[in-house]
């Protein structure tokens, strides 16, 4: 047989196979796996001619994990910049400090863009307001961005530039924050208010585009990801700077990982059109096992801890009932469209109002025209009662879910009273109907580890220590089968990924300690000490 031989030997091999679910050895040609056994059955057989042993001393191996939600470029843009989450600052004052640091290096017209803080984590239990930037940057334009991705803080200035004063309308589906004389205080929630930011804000070259892009995929390799998806392609008029982007990276030689892109709704079947773009219509480059395209990627409704998640009851305390983006006919038009074009659609929905609305949608669009095995996705799918999850199982909907209780379960009992957050992400509910799930990790909504994600999933503990729903833990495989196995079908890529088995790609990852029947502690402890893409390490500690 031609092609490069790389054999992994003496490893404790959890291949995901239900067919053969412990292996020592495994034998790669060219990228792929092409046999698993034991060590000295498979040891005899290769590699010949330049062929390479790597010894795995009895590590632990598992499939590389799939990030199947996550925010590739704009997690590398982050990765650039301040970082006011909650591991950082625990107030006001500390987030004015940061600015003030940063202010005093930057030039006097320069942006200074911040990520990750959370209202609920601060002393003030409020957003900063645009005077509070103010005070810290030199009247230098500031924005903040929520751990949601969905509100973001402006200075003065930035709301200058952005052209949002007081007379302002407020777009639909958002919201401008305003004081008692109608003033902005500097808090935008949702897209349509945040675009007007986003319009001003210096575009990365495609150059630095491409530079995130790596770096995001090399702090990934580091946690054993080698597949990731960025779920939201696409940004203002056109797509193309981004893909040219992506295509950069994926070409570089450089790119420590597997992209599938997940192009925005709105460049494939625009509500006010009757065009659609098809998937091949995107130019993903040269590289389909680098870079691909998968779903198209439509919000439905907003986040829980910023209360615009629409609900069927309202937030508590309140009569608020969040935000649905689109009429329901429009939804409804889009995902139609979608679908009749062959698109795999997944759809951002949190609230159970949301998670209904595009359940009709989806069934619709089904009814009309039945594909077998479409697996159109719910991504977030956070609030979900029996009815709806018996929906999710009838219409084969694949839940995309982010464990993420360990930074924001707090928020969540405030938006909606201890009873219904705990049943936030309802695990023992998806698994007593048999409905398969993915995990994921939304990054850089969140930290994105995806040991950290499981050991949530494990414990659904609040940083204030409240165990949401116990009954929905989950165990330290069921985690890692959904990170692996999930994130693979999630993505229509099972023949690719997501097992250690013949054929499929040599992407492994690499653990100092088997999480066979491990504890939320083991897991705590345990470390990725090798990622492996295509057979060839791409990061060893
Ligand atoms: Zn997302």
């Amino acid at each position: 047989m031609d092609g490069e031989h790389i054999l992994f030997i003496n490893g404790n091999i959890l291949t995901m196979d239900p067919d053969n679910p412990r292996a020592e050895a495994v034998a790669v040609i060219d990228g792929r796996i092409h046999l698993v056994g034991p060590t000295n059955v498979i040891r005899p057989r290769g590699p010949h001619r330049d062929g390479r042993y790597v010894d795995l001393g009895g590590k632990t191996v598992i499939p590389g994990f799939n990030d199947s939600h996550c925010h590739i470029l704009s997690f590398g843009l982050d990765l650039g910049r301040m970082d006011v989450s909650a591991d950082r600052v625990k107030s006001i004052a500390d987030i004015e400090r940061l600015i003030a640091e940063r202010a005093e290096k930057a030039a006097p017209h320069e942006w200074l863009l911040g990520r990750g803080y959370d209202q609920n984590q601060l002393q003030e239990g409020r957003h900063p307001t645009a005077e509070e930037l103010d005070r810290a940057s030199g009247g230098r334009p500031v924005v903040l961005w929520h751990t949601s991705g969905h509100v973001l803080t402006a200075s003065t200035r930035a709301l200058q530039l952005a052209g949002i004063t007081a007379n302002t309308t407020t777009p639909p589906g958002s919201a401008i924050e305003r004081d008692e004389h109608g003033r902005p205080t500097g808090v935008l929630k949702e897209s349509p208010a945040m675009d007007l930011i986003a319009r001003v804000l210096p575009a990365p070259s495609v150059e630095e585009g491409s530079e995130a892009i790596l770096r995001a995929m090399e702090v990934m390799a580091r946690q054993g990801i080698t597949s990731a998806s960025d779920a939201a392609t696409g940004r203002g008029d056109d797509i193309e700077p981004e893909l040219e982007m992506y295509r950069r990276a994926a070409s570089s030689g450089r790119m420590r990982g597997r992209i599938t892109l997940m192009p925005q709704i709105t460049y494939v079947a625009p509500p006010d059109s009757d065009d659609v773009r098809l998937p091949e219509d995107f130019d993903a480059g040269t590289e389909p096992d680098r870079l691909r395209i998968g779903s198209t990627k439509i919000f439905s409704d907003g986040a829980l801890s910023t209360r615009t998640a629409a609900v069927r009851q309202p937030y508590a305390g309140t009569d608020d009932l969040g935000i649905l983006l689109w009429e329901p006919e429009v939804l409804a038009g889009m995902i139609r469209h979608a679908h009749e074009t062959g698109w795999h659609i997944a759809t951002h929905a949190l609230g159970d109002r949301a998670i209904e609305t595009v359940l009709d949608c989806y069934q619709a669009a089904l009814e009309a025209a039945p594909r077998p095995d479409h697996r159109h996705r719910i991504e977030h799918c956070m609030i979900t009662d029996e009815g709806l999850a018996r929906r999710i199982k009838t219409l084969g909907v694949l839940p995309s879910l982010q464990p993420d209780i360990f930074r924001l379960g707090d928020g969540y009992i405030t938006a909606l009273g201890p009873e219904r957050a705990s049943e936030v992400i309802p695990m023992a509910l998806f698994d007593r109907l048999g409905v398969q799930v993915a995990f994921n990790s939304d990054r850089p909504v969140i930290p994105g580890d995806p040991l950290q994600c499981i050991l949530d999933a494990m414990e659904r503990r609040t940083p204030k220590g409240v165990v949401l729903g116990p009954e929905h833990r989950i165990g330290a495989m069921e985690g890692i089968r959904n990170y692996t196995v999930g994130g693979a079908r999630a993505t229509h890529q099972e023949r690719d990924k997501g097992r250690i088995r013949p054929g499929l790609l040599a992407d492994f990852a690499v653990l100092d300690r088997d999480p066979t029947n491990a504890s939320a502690g083991d897991i705590r402890a345990t470390e990725v000490v090798m990622t492996v893409l295509g057979g060839e390490i791409v990061f060893e500690r």
